[in-house]
Order: C-alpha cells, then sequence, then structure tokens
C-alpha cells in the first residue's frame, strides 16, 4: 500500500542540461524509482523523445494522452497520469505531439507558466505527491522554461567527460535568469556526476574540477558508468527492477539516501 504523503506539499524538481545524452532521462527515472520505495512520486517526461515513457514501459503506441494534452489541450491531470511498473511512482507520459508544443506554446499569454499553473490547479492531485520530477528535453526552449518555473529546485545531471564544465555554464545562466525574470525562489539544488569511469583517469581530473568549482553542489554519490543501466530500459524497467545488485542500482540507492538527506526529510 502506498506510503502516506511525508510532506505537506510535493517538492518540485527539474532535471535539466541543455547537452543531450548527459543523464537527466536515466536519474529522472532511477532517483524517482528509489526514492518510491517511501514516497510518492510523479515523473512528468517533458521530452518529445519520451525516453522516460518507454523506459518505464509505456511505448510509443499506448501512450494515449500526456504531457502535450495536458499543457495544450486542457486535458484534466487526473486523465493523464499513469501507474508504472514500480509501486507509488506513477508517470505523465510524452505524447506524440509534444514536439509541437514549444511553438503551439508561443501562442498561449501564460506560456512560460502553464505547468505551474496546471499543477497549482489540481492541489488535490498534486498534494497525493512527495515530489514532482519533470525530465526535460536537451535545450533551454518553452518545454525546459515551463519546468523552471514552475520548480523549486534543479537537478543537473552532468557527464564526467572533458567538456563537462564548459555546458554546465549555460544551465547555470539560464537558472539565474529565471530566477531574476520569473520564479525568484529557484535553486539549484545540486550536480549528479554520470557515467563515472573507474579506470580513467580523466574522470576523476573531471569530477575534481566540477567540486572545485561548485563545492557541495555536487552529490558526493557518483554514477559510474554501467551496462546494466543502459540496458534496463529496453526493458521498460528502471534498473533496481532490472538487476537490483548491479552497481547502476546500488548507486542510485545511494543517491536517493544523500538526496534524502539533504532535503532534510530523512522519513
Ligand atoms: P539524457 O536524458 O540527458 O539525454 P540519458 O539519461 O538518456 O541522457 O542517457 C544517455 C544514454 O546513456 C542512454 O542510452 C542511457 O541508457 C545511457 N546511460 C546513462 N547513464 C549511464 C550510465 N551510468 N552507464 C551507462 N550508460 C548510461
Ligand atoms: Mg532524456
Amino acid at each position: 500500500s502506498a506510503p502516506k504523503p511525508d510532506r505537506a506539499t510535493p517538492r518540485v524538481i527539474a532535471f535539466a542540461n541543455q547537452k543531450g545524452g548527459v543523464g537527466k532521462t536515466t536519474t529522472a527515472i532511477n532517483l524517482a524509482t528509489a526514492l518510491a520505495a517511501q514516497s510518492r512520486v510523479l515523473l512528468i517526461d517533458l521530452d518529445p523523445q519520451g525516453n522516460a515513457s518507454t523506459g518505464l514501459g509505456i511505448d510509443r503506441s499506448a501512450r494515449g494522452a500526456g504531457t502535450y494534452a495536458l499543457m495544450i489541450e486542457d486535458k484534466p491531470l487526473a486523465e493523464v497520469l499513469r501507474p508504472t511498473p514500480v509501486p507509488n511512482l506513477s508517470l505523465i507520459p510524452a505524447d506524440g505531439d509534444l514536439a509541437g508544443a514549444e511553438v503551439e506554446l508561443v501562442a498561449f499569454d501564460d506560456r512560460e507558466r502553464r505547468l505551474r499553473h496546471i499543477l497549482a490547479t489540481a492541489p488535490e492531485l498534486t498534494q497525493g505527491f512527495d515530489y514532482i520530477f519533470f525530465d526535460c528535453p536537451p535545450s533551454l526552449g518553452l518545454l525546459t522554461l515551463n519546468a523552471l518555473v514552475a520548480a523549486h529546485g534543479v537537478l543537473v545531471p552532468l557527464q564526467t567527460e572533458f567538456f563537462a564544465l564548459e555546458g554546465v555554464s549555460q544551465i547555470t545562466k539560464t537558472i539565474d535568469r529565471v530566477r531574476r525574470a520569473l520564479n525568484p525562489a529557484l535553486a539549484l539544488d545540486g550536480i549528479v556526476l554520470t557515467m563515472y569511469d573507474r579506470r580513467n583517469n580523466l574522470s576523476e581530473l573531471v569530477a575534481q574540477d566540477v567540486r572545485g568549482f561548485f563545492k557541495d553542489k555536487v552529490f558526493e554519490t557518483v554514477i559510474p558508468r554501467n551496462v546494466r543501466i543502459s540496458e534496463a530500459p529496453s526493458h521498460g524497467l528502471p534498473v533496481s527492477l532490472y538487476d537490483a545488485r548491479s552497481p547502476g542500482a546500488q548507486a542510485y540507492a545511494s543517491l536517493a539516501a544523500e538526496f534524502r538527506r539533504r532535503e532534510g526529510s530523512a522519513a
């Protein structure tokens, strides 16, 4: 049975980085899954590619109404929520038209605040969750902007590779701008180093570099490069349900524990 919510209102977090392939979707799915052992989590797929939806077993053909219907067609939140293979983890899938949303949103008066407004209009539903996660597309367009305006915090996954720091300045600048103009309370919740390769000295150098710059914003837990992590989505499962003993599953369990400590909600 579902745990009772351990907070009065959900904490809303955007997984964002304008670079593709850095581990946004992987981290959103697997952190959400690990947290769902104790909390109720909603993951909203904001990427037209729909990798979070596929990765949680909702095939393209079976997606029906999702984020596009919610944001553009005024479909009620209750009608787009889906269960996933993970107890206590719900999903709003990316539907086929979501790619068009970037353009169609421009016509709305509340184009940057749409998602925030939608979540605010269904408190009886959103309050049933402890966490709401947005899996953002690899761009800083209107979909990502909607996530940053609706969120309390941003989690930035960073691939542990040579140009890591270079890419991260764009997202931190965007966070600053959103803070000034649209969402003063937005926080950089943390940076997660992903695809860390122990056998490669470069990974350690990059990690030191990122920690030197972002200090304790960087999670102590690093996510290793692990083939089980990359295999799991093709089975429609988070890595912990695909191979619970894999280093990848264990890393995401550690990340969830550290995340809880940081959130100060060690429930
Ligand atoms: P993004 O959402 O930022 O585009 P993804 O989470 O989709 O990035 O990850 C990009 C690719 O890398 C995917 O194929 C994913 O399965 C793989 N991947 C992500 N994290 C790891 C990891 N720790 N080890 C191995 N493969 C990974
Ligand atoms: Mg993705």
